[in-house]
């Protein structure tokens, strides 16, 4: 019988499973990874220092797959945008991001999105599936060929919602970080969540020092439920309660994302909200001037605006920056590569 399960679907502990029921020793567990994630495979064949048996019995159990790279765009500030294309067809955006000696990935999570943020592009499709915890390493393995340099920084803020694909998303940032994996250091491995309350108390748990990045783009429920109305059941209150015990419990400081729209969450109520919202916690506001999408209507506020909001937090003793806008000349907002490349 074919081999269904593809070896890239497996967190690490998946991978010792199988391996201890074919008798391996541990340390070949280190091997196999090595060659999925360091060497890229694309067959068990080229293992040459695990045993010949050992191949076989793999190859007659799993499958081994690689991403393609199914368009690129790169920007003139360096930053590269790609469509990635798994085994069956489905595809996800990447995004990468060089500044000298770093280089940062945002990479998806899901292929389309169940989440339904009024701003987003991918949003509009639907979710189409889960990715496994290999399709997100490799979204960084391509990245880091492409342009020659390994990954230094990788924020889970592509498409897809991290935490309705939680352990798969943990299993990757796992692979990412350890050292027979790409080595990425764990404060340097994000997570952006619009903000799904089990997964922020279970990331919380978490050994790691992963960074956690929750978007909320108001304050204020009414603006927040009709900005993002798949995360509708949790209150802003108890979002906010979450918040304070995570940064208690992990001793980490959460980044508060606020995509700024024009006249709808820049306003003083808007802003005072904000304000509430963030005294007693330990967090950063990072501010995104939304990226206009056609058809929603929703625009960003002129520049001096953005600004202004910044200042008018930080003399509230809030701290706050605005993101540097990258790669603005190509499809740069999330889902408008893939909707481009379907025609
Ligand atoms: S912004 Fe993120 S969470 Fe919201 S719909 Fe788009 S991909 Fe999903």
């Amino acid at each position: 019988m074919e081999p269904t399960t593809d070896i890239k679907a497996l967190s690490r502990g998946g991978i010792e499973a199988a391996f201890a029921e074919l008798g391996q020793p541990g340390f070949r567990v280190s091997q196999v990874v090595r060659w999925l994630y360091q060497r890229g495979a694309g067959s068990f064949d080229e293992m040459t220092d695990l045993p010949a048996a050992l191949r076989e019995a793999l190859a007659a159990r799993f499958t081994l797959s690689v991403p393609e790279v199914a368009a690129r765009q790169v920007s003139s500030d360096g930053t590269r945008k790609y469509l990635v294309r798994f085994a069956d067809g489905v595809s996800v955006e990447t995004v990468g991001l060089p500044a000298g000696e770093r280089l940062t990935v945002c990479f998806s999570t899901q292929a389309g999105c169940a989440m339904g943020c009024s701003f987003c592009a991918t949003g509009r499709g639907g979710l189409v599936r889960n990715l496994t915890p290999g399709e997100m390493v490799d979204q960084l393995v391509l990245v880091a060929a492409d342009f020659g340099q390994r990954v230094s920084n990788a924020v889970a803020m592509g498409q897809g919602e991290p935490f309705a694909n939680y352990d798969a998303t943990l299993a990757g940032l796992r692979f990412m970080n350890a050292k027979d994996g790409l080595g990425v250091g764990a404060r340097h491995l994000a997570v952006s969540t619009c903000g799904l309350l089990p997964g922020i108390r279970a990331f919380a748990r978490e050994p790691e020092q992963f960074t956690l990045a929750v978007s909320l783009h108001s304050a204020r429920q009414a603006t927040r439920d009709r900005l993002m109305p798949g995360v509708r059941k949790y209150k802003v209150r108890e979002l906010r309660e979450a918040l304070v015990a995570y940064a208690e419990e992990s001793g980490r400081r959460p980044t508060i994302e606020y995509a700024l729209v024009g006249g709808v969450n820049d306003t003083g109520e808007a802003l005072g909200a904000l304000v509430r919202f963030c005294a007693g916690l330990l967090c950063h506001v990072n501010l995104i001037p939304v990226n206009p999408v056609a058809g929603t209507g929703l625009a960003r506020p002129a520049a001096d605006a953005a600004r202004r909001f910044r200042d008018a937090l930080m003399r509230a003793g809030v701290e706050a920056s605005i993101r540097v806008e990258r790669g603005a000349d190509i499809d740069a907002a999330c889902g408008q590569l893939r909707q481009r490349a379907k025609g």
